[in-house]
């Protein structure tokens, strides 16, 4: 969806990497992941302090092949016993409140660890009770687009992994710098480069920074330069922009058009109830702006039970709410496909009356 603002961009945010550069699995410098091209590292940084969205001092960065591996990696740190230590004799358990990204299940259990299991819900874990955990705090929450906090109760005894992918202006007010343990951030939903698979870490313990690279070093031995260099770019160019350039204003537009023409779509129309949000002040744009989510999370009312199969009639592609770990009666859209598919999606959504 952000197609149009980087063809603007040309030049400005493209490279050329000569077949002779960057051949290493190292980069330079002494840094615990070490195979981070400082350049990234410092893009990340000034990106981060110029919008204020997560404190960067005193922090390892961890980059990651998409925020994906480095949920991986997280488990793996928290979960992996000390040299010291005896293995822990039970998985330890994998919790996030409902409805919660429908890929962390999957991605927990996939290769059915003796580290960690997936856990379900976090709202109903309690932390004395049930054992040690990892939480999985996904804010802005993918599929609802709320903002989170930690939920589980007598929660001394856990981890937490904050997944702050949706934490940008564009998608929510920025109403503080985060500040937590472990989060994570990805290139996919900041600025619209989902196929360079870029993720990053800002990881407070040196110990958690190095068994998290250990991860990656164990799974792919690093992560591809040439991603790393074009991300660099990519977020210079952000981080570069003058004010009438500016990626974050432009997104931010983009995203205000399209929730303002899908509220237009349903208004009125007893089918359908969408999620309301309050405004709040973000201290980027220096105003009060809406939250105006990544994904639309519907819910379809009266008879319909399924929500999924209901749309697919009317030719709209939509997750079901079970795979989010809630009712059938919710749908997740996403609101960032390409310009034609979005007007594509509005029509036939307009469309449908009881
Ligand atoms: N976390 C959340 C909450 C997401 O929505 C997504 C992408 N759908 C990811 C992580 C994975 O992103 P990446 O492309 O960085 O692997």
């Amino acid at each position: 969806m952000y197609e149009r603002y980087w063809r603007k961009r040309g030049e400005k945010a493209s490279i050329t990497i000569p077949g002779w550069q960057s051949m290493s699995y190292f980069s330079e410098g002494e840094k615990i992941c070490w195979f981070m091209e400082s350049e990234l590292a410092e893009e990340v940084v000034r990106l981060h302090n110029l919008v204020g969205n997560a404190v960067t001092e005193g922090r390892h960065i961890v980059v990651g092949t998409g925020s994906s591996q480095l949920f991986l990696a997280a488990l793996y740190a928290f979960s992996s016993p000390s040299p010291s230590h005896h293995q822990q004799p039970q998985p330890i358990s994998v919790i996030s409140a409902l409805p919660y990204y429908s890929s962390y299940p999957s991605m927990t259990d996939y290769q059915k660890s003796g580290l960690y299991k997936w856990g379900g819900d976090a709202e109903t874990y309690d932390g004395e009770k049930d054992g040690p955990f990892i939480e999985l705090v996904t804010s802005p929450n993918n599929p609802d687009g709320y903002t989170r906090e930690s939920v589980v109760k007598n929660n001394t005894h856990g981890f937490f992994i904050h997944d702050l992918a949706y934490y940008w202006p564009h998608y929510t007010p920025i109403s503080y710098p985060s500040d937590h343990d472990l989060s994570l951030f990805t290139l996919s939903k900041s600025t619209g480069h989902a196929a360079t698979r870029i993720g990053w870490a800002l990881v407070k313990d040196p110990v958690v920074a190095k068994k998290m690279t250990k991860f990656i070093e164990l799974n792919t031995i690093g992560v591809s330069k040439d991603s790393q260099l074009r991300a660099a770019k990519i977020l210079k160019a952000v981080s570069d922009s003058s004010e009438e350039e500016a990626f974050f204003k432009y997104s931010y537009e983009v995203m205000a058009q399209r929730w303002k023409q899908l509220r237009e779509a349903v208004q009125g129309n007893a089918l359908f109830t969408l999620p309301n949000f309050s405004p709040g002040f973000c201290t980027f744009f220096n105003r009060h702006t809406h939250p105006q989510p990544a994904f639309l999370w519907l819910k379809c009312e009266g008879e319909i039970e399924d929500c999924a199969s209901f749309l697919r009639q009317h030719k709209i592609l939509s997750r079901s709410g079970e795979r989010f770990g809630v009712s059938p009666k919710y749908v997740r859209i996403s609101m960032l496909d390409t310009d034609e598919n979005f007007m594509d999606f509005i029509e036939r959504l307009s469309s449908i009356h009881l």
